[in-house]
């Protein structure tokens, strides 16, 4: 088919042209009175399980839809495989999307729903047939051809989905809250699975959700998103550990973030840091920890005992509050309880402060930010 793509030439400072599988470059996209995409370039590598978190209305579905064909930007360039496919239509890409309501027809067998794309696009029926197996192979659902979506579980019925979406062997799968339909357990099990498929077939995911434990879980690189625009990219642990602002910081994990006068007086220094719940200890006031180590003293305000492991909110004397999380090692909910109230003093390695940047109002630029700590 003739196209209107044009090839793009890459800058020298880039990843090489046959790693990027995915470019986003500059793009907005605006509804109306709603800028729903500020400014957003990322690159998504071959290969990539790539997540991209954020809150509801921050952008992760419209960038999506850009990439699919599905909305126009309103400025910027969509990228595949070294190709600008802005303005080509949605069947025009390498692209497949699942969707979080699988959008199977009921009234088809599972088979007739997986076959079906390779119907429409006339491929001849020998080879629909290994490629239905194919697929069916490898969301494990052989069998299950000659039943009815509303036969199947819910997990089953996203394997579907899947299924449906890997038989047109696209080279980049997007999928939007696949599995926001399904209880907690099930939704556990099947980001387990749909990663073990991802790694089996070797395409490149870019996954959407809001859900921090499911793009920790599943992806090698995740982007988080607020506002319309990126606030870090990074592996897991990178944005984790690392996080580069403030909403970073506290929506990946518990935010405890201490700043100004309550930052000086714990590290002698003015800027915002961050440090993770798990990192601190929880000691006797009279104890004095060894050198390299932050400390300040508080109260315990609340206790959460959570089975495995038990949340305290201490309130510190300087100011402001740190959460800390503590295996219960030996300990039992009563012992965990007992401490309510108490004074204390919280301790951590002084390597595990992060200082972050903070990103104020829509004027800052967007886009990973430095980490330093
Ligand atoms: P969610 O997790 O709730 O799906 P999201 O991060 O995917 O959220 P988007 O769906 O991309 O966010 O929406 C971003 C912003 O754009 C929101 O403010 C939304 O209301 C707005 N928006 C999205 N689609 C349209 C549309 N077709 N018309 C007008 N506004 C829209």
């Amino acid at each position: 088919m003739a196209s209107p793509a044009t090839e793009v030439q890459p800058n020298a400072s880039d990843p090489t042209p046959a790693q990027v599988a995915v470019r986003l470059d500059g793009i907005q996209k605006r509804f109306g009175d709603v800028t729903a995409v500020v400014g957003v370039d990322l690159d998504v590598l071959q290969g990539e399980f790539f997540s991209m978190l954020g809150p509801s209305g921050s952008g992760k579905t419209t960038c999506l839809r850009m990439i699919a064909g599905f909305e126009a930007p309103t400025a910027g360039r969509v990228i595949l495989h070294g190709r600008d496919v802005t303005t080509l239509a949605p069947y025009e890409r390498d692209v497949n999307t699942v969707f979080q309501d699988y959008a199977l027809f009921p009234h088809m067998t599972v088979g007739a729903n997986v076959e079906y794309g390779l119907r429409v696009k006339r491929v001849p029926r020998e080879v629909r047939r290994t490629r239905v197996a194919v697929a069916m192979r490898m969301v494990q659902l052989e069998g299950f051809e000659d039943r009815k979506p509303a036969q199947l579980s819910g997990g089953q019925r996203q394997r579907v989905a899947l299924a449906r979406a890997l038989v047109n062997q696209p080279s980049v799968l997007l999928l939007d809250e696949p599995l926001g339909a399904l209880d907690l357990k099930l939704r556990q099990q099947m980001q387990i699975e749909l990663k073990a498929i991802q790694q089996r077939v070797g395409l490149t995911f870019i996954y959407v959700t809001h859900d921090q434990d499911e793009a920790l879980t599943m992806s090698d690189r995740l982007a988080v998103m607020n506002h319309g625009r990126i606030e870090q990219v990074g592996s897991p642990a990178d944005v984790y550990e690392r996080p580069a602002t403030s909403f970073v910081a506290g929506f990946v994990g518990v935010s405890n973030t201490l700043s100004g006068q309550v930052a000086r007086e714990v590290t002698g220094s003015d800027a915002t840091f961050t440090i993770r719940p798990e990192k601190i200890r929880m000691l006797a006031v009279e104890e004095q920890p060894g050198p390299g180590t932050c400390t300040v003293t508080g109260h315990v305000r609340a206790v959460i005992y959570l089975g495995a492991s038990t949340r305290y909110a201490v309130a510190l004397d300087p100011g402001g509050e740190l959460v800390v999380l503590q295996q219960n090692l030996t300990q039992s909910s009563m012992e965990a309880l007992e401490v309510q109230g108490k004074p204390v003093r919280l301790a951590w390695d002084r390597a595990n402060n992060r200082v972050i940047q903070e990103l104020r109002g829509e004027t800052e630029p967007s886009g990973s930010g430095e980490e330093e700590g």
